[in-house]
C-alpha cells in the first residue's frame, strides 16, 4: 500500500513538475460591447427609404407579393476565399458573437437575450439590441484592412436598400446624425435581413432590385455608422414596414418568434475556441481604435530572441484549462505548462513568452495548445527563415500545391519565405492580389514559373 501510495505521490509530483501553471505574461478579456443603437428616427429614415425604393421596384414589376415559405439563413460572415484556416493556426476561426436580441423591453440595464442570458444591452434612450452582433477576432481593425471578413446573404432575395460611402471607422456613437453603409435584402416570404456597418466601398455592385442568392457577397464587415468597432450587424424584420422584429435565434426566452429557429443550423449559444495561436516579434497590441492593432507576427527567431506566444479565445469558459507545449525540431518537448481559464469572455487574448536559448536548434519548432479537446498547432523557424514550398501547378490560393499543403498565412508574415519551385511547364498563378509584410520574401527557383494575374504588394 505504501508503494502504491508512494509511486501516486511520485506520479503526482512528476505532473505538477513537468506541467506548471503559468500566468500569461499579457492579454485580457475583452467584453466586446460592440454597442450600435438606433433611434426611432433613423427607423424613420429606413422605413421611408424602404418605401420609396418598394415603389420603384413596383413599378419596375420587381416586388413580389409574399409567399408563404420560411426563410432559413445561413451564416452570413465569411472569412475572404483566399485566406484558408491552415496548419498555421492563425485563422483556425475568426468570428465571435458580442451581442443577441434585447428581449426584454424594458430599459435602461434590463436585458435578455433568447437564451435567457445577457449577452445584449440597452440604452437610457430607451433602445433595445434588435440585431445580433458579429464581430471579427483577433484582430478586428487589421482584418478590416485587408478585407479579410466578408459579409455574405444569410438566404436568397433581392437587394431592396443600400447606403454606401458613409466613414467606416468609427470607434463610438457619432455625435451628430451618422448613416452607416449596408444592404437590406428581402426574402421570397416577405422578411427582411440587414447587413449593416459595412466597410465603404465594399458594397457589392448589384444594384437595388438585383437579386443575390445564399452565400453571396455583399460587402466587407466594417464600423460605419453608430459602431464601437469592426461587426456585422444583422437584424430581421418580418417585412419592409420594420414593425414585427425577428429574432433568428430559437430558445426559451425567445419571446418574439418562440421556438423557431430561422437558421438552417443554429450554433450553439457559446462556440468555445482558439481563433489563433500565433507567434509574434514583440508583445502583440490589441484594442486600438481605429489605427488598428500592431500585431507584430513573427515567423523565424535566431538564438537568444524573445519569443512571444499568443493565443486568441472566442467564448472563452470559466473553469477551463489550456495545456501549452512547445517541441524542438526533433520533436522532443521543450516547454509545457497549464493555463486556467479564470472567467468567461466573448473574447479574450492571453500572451507569453521565453527566451530561446544562444545555442536553439536550428529548424522548424511547433507551438501547441490543447483547448476543450481540441489541438492548435502553429510552427516558427529559428535560424532559417519560415519557408513554404509552391512546387504544384495552378493557383497560389491552393492549398494541394504547396509541400505538404503548408501555405503561408496571407499578408505574408515577417519572417516567411516563399518559395516557388515548379517544374516543367507548371505554374504558380497569383490570381488574387498578395501582400508580403516587411521581413518577407519571395524566392522564385530557376527554371520554376509564375504568372502575374493579380499583383504583389510589398508593406
Ligand atoms: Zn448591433
Amino acid at each position: 500500500m505504501r508503494i502504491i501510495a508512494g509511486i501516486f505521490w511520485l506520479l503526482c509530483s512528476m505532473m505538477v513538475v513537468a506541467q506548471p501553471v503559468l500566468e500569461p505574461a499579457g492579454g485580457a478579456g475583452v467584453s466586446f460591447t460592440h454597442a450600435d443603437e438606433f433611434a426611432e428616427a433613423d427607423y424613420a429614415q429606413m422605413r421611408l427609404l424602404l418605401a420609396n425604393n418598394k415603389l420603384q421596384l413596383q413599378k419596375a414589376n420587381l416586388w413580389n407579393a409574399p409567399m408563404p415559405q420560411a426563410t432559413l439563413f445561413q451564416w452570413p460572415t465569411r472569412l475572404r476565399s483566399n485566406i484558408l484556416p491552415n496548419q498555421n493556426a492563425s485563422y483556425a476561426g475568426y468570428y465571435g458573437i458580442s451581442n443577441y436580441i434585447d428581449q426584454n423591453t424594458g430599459y435602461p440595464n434590463l436585458v435578455q437575450d433568447y437564451n435567457c442570458g445577457n449577452r445584449s444591452y440597452d440604452l437610457s434612450s430607451g433602445y433595445n439590441h434588435r440585431g445580433t452582433d458579429i464581430f471579427s477576432w483577433p484582430f478586428p481593425w487589421h482584418k478590416m484592412r485587408y478585407n479579410e471578413v466578408e459579409i455574405i446573404a444569410g438566404a436568397a432575395g433581392t437587394i431592396i436598400g443600400k447606403l454606401d460611402g458613409n466613414p467606416d471607422q468609427n470607434c463610438a456613437f457619432c455625435t451628430s446624425a451618422c448613416d452607416w453603409n449596408a444592404v437590406y435584402v428581402r426574402h421570397a416570404d416577405g422578411s427582411v435581413a440587414w447587413y449593416g456597418h459595412l466597410k465603404s466601398g465594399s458594397l457589392t455592385s448589384k444594384p437595388i432590385g438585383a437579386t443575390v442568392t445564399a452565400g453571396e457577397y455583399l460587402g466587407v464587415m466594417g464600423s460605419s455608422g453608430n459602431s464601437t468597432g469592426p461587426h456585422l450587424h444583422f437584424e430581421v424584420w418580418e417585412n419592409e414596414s420594420l414593425t414585427k422584429l425577428v429574432d433568428p435565434w430559437a430558445g426559451a426566452c425567445n419571446t418574439l418568434n418562440g421556438n423557431t429557429s430561422w437558421w438552417s443550423s443554429q450554433q450553439p449559444y457559446r462556440m468555445t475556441g482558439i481563433n489563433a495561436i500565433m507567434t509574434h516579434g514583440k508583445a502583440p497590441v490589441n484594442t486600438q481604435c481605429p489605427s488598428g492593432e500592431v500585431v507584430n507576427e513573427k515567423k523565424s527567431f535566431s538564438g537568444g530572441d524573445t519569443v512571444f506566444l499568443g493565443s486568441y479565445y472566442r467564448d472563452q469558459l470559466a473553469g477551463q484549462t489550456a495545456a501549452h507545449e512547445i517541441y524542438m525540431p526533433n520533436n522532443t518537448r521543450y516547454l509545457n505548462w497549464s493555463q486556467n481559464l479564470q472567467s468567461t469572455f466573448n473574447a479574450s487574448w492571453w500572451y507569453y513568452y521565453f527566451i530561446l536559448p544562444t545555442n536553439a536548434a536550428a529548424g522548424e519548432w511547433r507551438y501547441d495548445i490543447t483547448h476543450n479537446g481540441v489541438l492548435y498547432r502553429t510552427r516558427f523557424a529559428v535560424g532559417q527563415s519560415m519557408s513554404y514550398t509552391f512546387n504544384g501547378n495552378g493557383s497560389f490560393f491552393d492549398p494541394a500545391q504547396w509541400l505538404g499543403s503548408r501555405m503561408p498565412s496571407i499578408p505574408v508574415p515577417d519572417g516567411v519565405e516563399v518559395l516557388i519551385q515548379t517544374t516543367g511547364a507548371n505554374v504558380c498563378t497569383v490570381d488574387m492580389p498578395v501582400i508580403f509584410l516587411k521581413g518577407s520574401k519571395l524566392t522564385v527557383g530557376a527554371n520554376s514559373n509564375i504568372r502575374f494575374q493579380q499583383n504583389l504588394q510589398w508593406q
